[in-house]
Order: structure tokens, then sequence, then C-alpha cells
């Protein structure tokens, strides 16, 4: 038996329950893995609370870190004593899990447990929000929200790496200074300041290219007017509630946008790439280009806290629970 934290009943923080469950031996195409470190998430309160649904019980946690203990039949490309790292399936906050082999990514020596437990999830969402979704190049100018958070201080390193103007929202002055430090070149206290008069006044009226939003229904319609005609609204998240239902003309109104709701899941369906997204994190991290700030780590056990402390809009970085 170990310990691992499930949920039994859908809720706030409260429901997260610390106890003993049986893991078992790897079937075919599944490794064992000791978890030296596990990510915390905002999409960890999704599940909690009912937003994205899971058969109950179920433990919680989509993102992890730590050594292969057992292989299952027809595992071939990672062996017992291997580090890796894995976004999904469900299952993070354990102390020991079983995981299909196909998720699992080695990990490079460069890069600890602790930072890959902060940065598998994130960071990969970085990447194809940078690369993939709208390709940021030099030139660029950009609007993250809530840009001192784990996904926020990735994108600000690395969309300032590509060369791009880098403009982020902060929920108080110590979380824009942060940002600030971590690459955007630009910050807007925006439980305060009209971010969309802010950005106008900052790109002088040139507006944005791209703006990446994590938070969703607080910012969704001030965001469109941040956006140059034909630019694109990238909606992943929804920290503050989910985007409401708009009429499609809108866009048209607002300047022939784009706008998609993209997740991580479909850009690493296959495995090929998985690799080259992880490869690209791994690249930027190892060189020290990117940062990966683990500003929080707790105990397992403390997990409730952790929550507590992400949706209180208290942490910035990366949140990591350890066994
Ligand atoms: P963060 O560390 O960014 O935490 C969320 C932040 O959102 C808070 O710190 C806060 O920053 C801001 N916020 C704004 N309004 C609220 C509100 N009403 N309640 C709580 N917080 C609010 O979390 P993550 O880095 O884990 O995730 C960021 C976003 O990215 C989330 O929406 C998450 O679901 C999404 N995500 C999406 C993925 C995808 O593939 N689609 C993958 C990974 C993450 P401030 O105080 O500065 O406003």
């Amino acid at each position: 038996m170990v310990a691992a934290v499930r949920v039994h009943e859908l809720g706030g923080p409260e429901v997260l329950t610390y106890e003993q469950v049986e893991v078992g031996e790897p079937g075919p195409g599944e490794i064992r893995l000791k978890q030296r470190a596990s990510g915390v998430n905002y999409i960890d309160t999704y599940f909690r609370t009912g937003l994205y649904p899971a058969p109950r019980p179920f433990i919680l946690g989509n993102e992890g870190a730590g050594d292969v203990t057992a292989v299952g039949p027809g595992v071939t490309h990672v062996k017992v004593g291997d580090r890796v790292a894995y976004v999904n399936p469900l299952g993070g906050y354990s102390e020991e899990r079983l995981l299909p082999a196909d998720r699992a990514v080695n990990l490079p020596d460069a890069i600890s447990h602790t930072q890959a437990a902060g940065m598998m999830l994130k960071g990969m969402t970085a990447q194809y929000l940078l690369r993939r979704t709208f390709k940021v190049e030099k030139g660029s100018t950009i609007l993250i929200h809530a840009a001192a958070g784990g996904v926020g201080l990735i994108v600000c390193q690395w969309a300032n790496l590509l060369g791009a103007t880098v403009i982020g929202t902060a929920g108080s002055p110590e979380k824009a200074e942060l940002a600030r430090q971590h690459g955007a070149h630009h910050t807007i206290l925006y439980r305060e300041e009209d971010f969309a008069a802010r950005v106008k006044e900052i790109t002088r009226g040139a507006l944005c290219d791209v703006v990446y939003d994590g938070v969703g229904k607080d910012v969704f319609s001030a965001s469109l007017d941040c956006l140059r005609p034909l630019g694109m609204y990238v909606n992943f998240g929804n920290a503050s509630g989910p985007v409401p239902p708009f009429p499609l003309l809108l866009l048209t109104q607002k300047g022939s946008l784009f706008a998609t709701r993209p997740t991580l899941n479909t850009h690493i369906v296959k495995r090929d790439d998985l690799l080259a997204i992880s490869s690209d994190l791994f690249e930027v991290v190892s060189s020290g280009a990117v940062k990966i700030p683990v500003h929080h780590t707790y105990k397992l056990r403390d997990a409730a806290q952790a929550h507590r402390d992400l949706e209180g809009r208290k942490t910035t970085g990366s949140l990591v629970l350890e066994p």
C-alpha cells in the first residue's frame, strides 16, 4: 500500500483525502513509478470540482516525475532505474503509480525530479502555445494573462527568448515585478487598471498579435479589444471560470479575429509529438534560457493546502508535492 490523495466526492479542497491505496504490478505496456515529485496544476481544481469529469473515486494529479521500479510485458524504451516524467493520465498525487509506458519521457541529467514535476504540463503548454498555436516570432507582440503564474512565468521567459514584446497582466504589484524579472517587458495590474486601454497605450494603438488567456470568464471580452485585426485569441484555461457562450459574429466586429480553445492533450496524442514538444522544453531549460520557478513545495498529505493557495491567488510559479 502507498499513500495517495483521492477524490471520493466533488467539492472544495476539503474533499482531498489522504489515504492508502494499492498500486499493483504493471500490465502489458505499463511501468511502475516511484514518484519523487508531483505537479499541482489549476486543472486539478477542475477535476476536483467536477468541471472536468472523471469516474470516482480517482487519484488527482496530471503531472509527475520519478524512478521506474518495474516494467510490464512489451515495454522496451524504458527500463528499471530510469528517471522519467509525464503528463496524464490522472494519478499524480501518489507515492507510486502505474503509467502507460508510452507517456513516460526520459529526463536529461540536468533536470531534477522537482523541476520536471514543476514543468511538464506547464512548460509543454507554453511550447504548444508559443510554437504551434500561434507561432511567436521576433517582433511579435503578445499579451499573457496571469503572467506570474505557473504557465505565465514560463511563457514570459520563452516568448522573450523568441524575440517577442511581452505584455503580462498580474494580480498584484509583487506579481507584476516577478513577471518583469522573468521577461515581461510591460505589466498591467488588471484588478485595478483597464487592461485593454493600457495595451492600446503600450503598443501605441498597434495592439497585440495574440492574447494567451488562462483566466477566462473575467477577461474574455476585454481581451478581444487587445487584438489587432486578424489577431488570435487563445483561451487555454478557466481560472476565473469558463468563457461564456458568445455570438461568432463578435469576432467579425472585433476585426476578423481568430479564436481557439486548445488543450495540451490534443497536441501530445502521438508519442512523436510528445517527444518533440518535451525535447524542445528540455532544451530551453537545460540551456538555462528558461528557468522553472518552483516557488511552493508541499508534502503530499498537504495537497488541500496547495489547492487553497492556488485558488486563493496566493501562489506564483509552479507548485510541487513531495512524498
Ligand atoms: P496559475 O499559477 O496561473 O494560477 C492561476 C492564476 O490565475 C492565479 O494565480 C491568478 O493570478 C489568476 N486568476 C485570475 N482570476 C482568478 C480567479 N478568479 N481565481 C483564481 N485565480 C485567478 O495556474 P497554472 O499555471 O496551473 O494554470 C494557468 C492556466 O492555464 C489555468 O487556467 C490552467 O487551467 C491552464 N492550463 C491549460 C492547459 C491547456 O492545455 N489548455 C495546460 C496547463 C494549464 P493573478 O493573481 O495574477 O491574477
